[in-house]
Parts: C-alpha cells; sequence; structure tokens
C-alpha cells in the first residue's frame, strides 16, 4: 500500500541550507511536490531574518512564489516546527546541526558527508539499497534519538553505483577503477572562481577521492543482521572538476568475480530497474538507470536532464584489455546525487511506515 498525506494535505518540511545550490535544488524540486510542502528555510546567521527572496542568489529559472516571502530561520531544532528536514548543510556545520534536529526528534534527510559511513547510519539509493533504512531501528535504539539521519551519497558516487549496482548484483565486482570529470555545481555557490576552471580542468576535489572508495562499499554493501556488510570490492579513483555546469561523469573500469560478456553486462544494465518499493514513487524516474547506445554518449549536455535528472545514463561498454568491462556513467548531481536523491529517500521512508505521524 502507498501511503500518502490526506487528500489535499501535504507534510510540511524544512530545508536547511536552503540557500546554496543543493538548497535551491531543494525548493525547485518541491515547489510542486504531492506530500511535501516547504514551510520553512534556514540557513547561516549570514541569512537569519531576510526573506528567502533576499538571503538566495537564486541560480536557475524562476524562484517559486510559495518560498520567496518565508523568512529565514537559523539552522537550530527549537526555531523549527516541521518534522522533516531535508539538509542541504555546509559540513563544516551539519555534524552538530543535524545531531540537534534528530535529538530534538526531527527526521533528518541530509546531503553532507558527516554521517554517511556512521555503522548505524542508512546511506541510501533507494533503487539500489532501499533494504539499508533497516539500520533506523539500531540507530534510534543505540542514540536514543526520537528523529534519525538517512543520508545519501556522495554526488559521484550515486552516479557510479546506479550504473553498477546490476552488475555487482549479477557479477559480484572485484575491482574497480573510477575516473570522474564532476561539473562545477558539484563545489556549491559560489563555487569554483571563474578564472580557475573555464578552459581548465582541476585534477583535485578535496576529500573526494576517499568519499568515493568508502561510500561504494557501503552503497553497494548488504544488510545483515543489524549491519551492512560492505561489498568485497577493491576501489581506485582519480577525481577531477570540469569546465560543465551539471553533471558528474565517471569512467569506470571493472573486474568481476564472475566475468561477464559484454552483451551480458548490456542485458543486466538494460534489465535492471531498481527495488521494487520505489516502483511507485512520485520522484523515481520510469528508467533509473538508462543505456546509450551512441558511440558517443552518455554527455552531459544532451543527458543530465534525463528522467527530470534522476536517470543515470551509461554508455560506450566495451571490453578492457586488463581488467573485464569499461564503461561512462553520467548523473545530474545536485538532483539525482543530492537534492532528488533525498526526496526519493523521504517518499521511501514514507511508504515504509516510517515517517509515521510527522
Ligand atoms: P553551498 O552552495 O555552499 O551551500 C551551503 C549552505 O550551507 C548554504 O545554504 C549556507 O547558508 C549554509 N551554511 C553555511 N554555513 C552555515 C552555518 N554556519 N550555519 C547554517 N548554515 C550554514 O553548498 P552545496 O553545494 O549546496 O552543498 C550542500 C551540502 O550538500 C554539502 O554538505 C555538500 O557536500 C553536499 N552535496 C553537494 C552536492 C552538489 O552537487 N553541490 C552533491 C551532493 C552533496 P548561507 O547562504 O546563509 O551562507
Amino acid at each position: 500500500m502507498i501511503y500518502s498525506p490526506p487528500p489535499g494535505k501535504r507534510w510540511p518540511v524544512a530545508i536547511l541550507g536552503a540557500t546554496g545550490a543543493v538548497g535551491q535544488t531543494f525548493i525547485r524540486l518541491l515547489a510542486k511536490h504531492p506530500w511535501f510542502e516547504v514551510k520553512e528555510v534556514a540557513a547561516s546567521e549570514r541569512s537569519e531574518g531576510k526573506s528567502y527572496r533576499e538571503a538566495a542568489r537564486w541560480i536557475e529559472g524562476v524562484m517559486p512564489e510559495s518560498v520567496a516571502d518565508l523568512i529565514m530561520q537559523p539552522a537550530d531544532p527549537s526555531r523549527i516546527s516541521s518534522s522533516i528536514t531535508f539538509s542541504a548543510l555546509d559540513s563544516s556545520v551539519a555534524g552538530d546541526v543535524e545531531r540537534a534536529f534528530a535529538t530534538a526528534g526531527k527526521f533528518v534527510l541530509s546531503n553532507a558527508k558527516n554521517f554517511r559511513m556512521d555503522a548505524d547510519v542508512p546511506l541510501v539509493i533507494p533503487e539500489v539499497n532501499a533494504d539499508h533504512l533497516q539500520l533506523l531501528e539500531r540507530q534510534r535504539k543505540e542514540r536514543g534519538w526520537k528523529g534519525a539521519i538517512v543520508t545519501n551519497a556522495n554526488c559521484a558516487a550515486t552516479v557510479a553505483a546506479v550504473a553498477l549496482a546490476p552488475l555487482e548484483e549479477a557479477f559480484g565486482i572485484d575491482r574497480l577503477f573510477l575516473t570522474t570529470m564532476q561539473a562545477v555545481s558539484g563545489a556549491g555557490y559560489p563555487g569554483v572562481p571563474s578564472l580557475d576552471i573555464l578552459g581548465n580542468v582541476i585534477p583535485y576535489i578535496a576529500d573526494e577521492e576517499p568519499k568515493l572508495e568508502r561510500e561504494m562499499t557501503k552503497l553497494l554493501g548488504r544488510y545483515e543482521d543489524g549491519a551492512i556488510r560492505k561489498a568485497p570490492m577493491k576501489v581506485s579513483s582519480h577525481t577531477n572538476r570540469v569546465a560543465v555546469e551539471h553533471g558528474h561523469t565517471v569512467c569506470i573500469t571493472a573486474s568481476f568475480r564472475k566475468t561477464p560478456t559484454v552483451e551480458q553486462a548490456l542485458e543486466a544494465l538494460r534489465a535492471w530497474r531498481g527495488n521494487e518499493a520505489t516502483l511507485n514513487l512520485p520522484s523515481r524516474p520510469e528508467r533509473p538507470l538508462a543505456v546509450a547506445d551512441e558511440p558517443n554518449r552518455p554527455q552531459p549536455r544532451r543527458d543530465v536532464d534525463a528522467g527530470g535528472g534522476m536517470t543515470v545514463t551509461v554508455g560506450r561498454v566495451r571490453p578492457d584489455p586488463i581488467l573485464d568491462i569499461r564503461m561512462v556513467a553520467l548523473g545530474h548531481n545536485t538532483i539525482r546525487g543530492a537534492a532528488g536523491g533525498s526526496v526519493l529517500n523521504a517518499e521511501l521512508l514514507a511508504v515504509t511506515g516510517r515517517l509515521g505521524d510527522a
């Protein structure tokens, strides 16, 4: 049974870090959401007391009227009444703030790195590992929180994990090389100075390679007896910032415990629909993963908005002379890799009855 609020009603939600690149994406995605309505916005002291219109340097399209006159609140649970909070906070503050919100009984859907690898915190991509939400029972028990923290992954890890989930399920990944070309919007707003990135490639993104390497094994791991058994694969990554507005491209080379042919790999990728529990969620795209047949795809300019930014596109699936298979994956970093992923997590919490009477 799909749980949804009574007809004509939506759950009130707050957005923490509402002024930033991910915060603004939340505002756009939730403007017409059937279940959630943005009632509160919060960010730093710099924004507090201003209207959202004044505080946010709006980046894309037209700011929804429904939020323009909301007054910016501090990121303090005593000032926020909504039980459901989407967090797009900078990681320098996310740890303390998100903990305070969970302690105060709020559901926190977090985009920050702070809690992702904690043993009792679900790191969720609904189509890939919806069952990891079972960690919430352990989280509540061990931390004594009335609320909860559910995280979504690093944006490049999300793209790679969606692309690789069918291959992990069918053949078991043994070794993995990932090389990313990551969009400037992944660095937040105002982000990378234009003179550093225009006509340039920056072969370093602080802390990105460790995040990508460790999160892959948790995302593709299995829930067993109150814990995640990490996927037994070795991961090596190079991460690069490139002059692309939206969309992280990941070049993937993998070896498998059961080596597939290219045809078998393609068959697994094409057949994959992701976890059935997600099939009717409002933010789930028809195809979480699409295969592009053209030899020069996927490309950010042409493919980043597939499935409203929620579909990951893979292409160039071919044999590899050192490992087994290589391919290219692309996904939208602020939608699938951030705000859209969080909204999908909240929808999954709702249909599995975990939002209760929030
Ligand atoms: P951003 O554009 O720099 O926005 C950061 C937000 O945090 C702003 O709303 C800012 O508010 C707020 N903030 C900063 N210091 C604060 C404080 N002391 N107290 C309360 N709020 C504070 O960054 P972003 O790209 O949106 O990223 C947000 C989070 O998502 C980060 O943890 C990031 O790692 C993660 N993430 C980003 C992406 C992406 O593609 N961009 C993808 C996945 C995950 P003010 O405007 O008031 O300063």
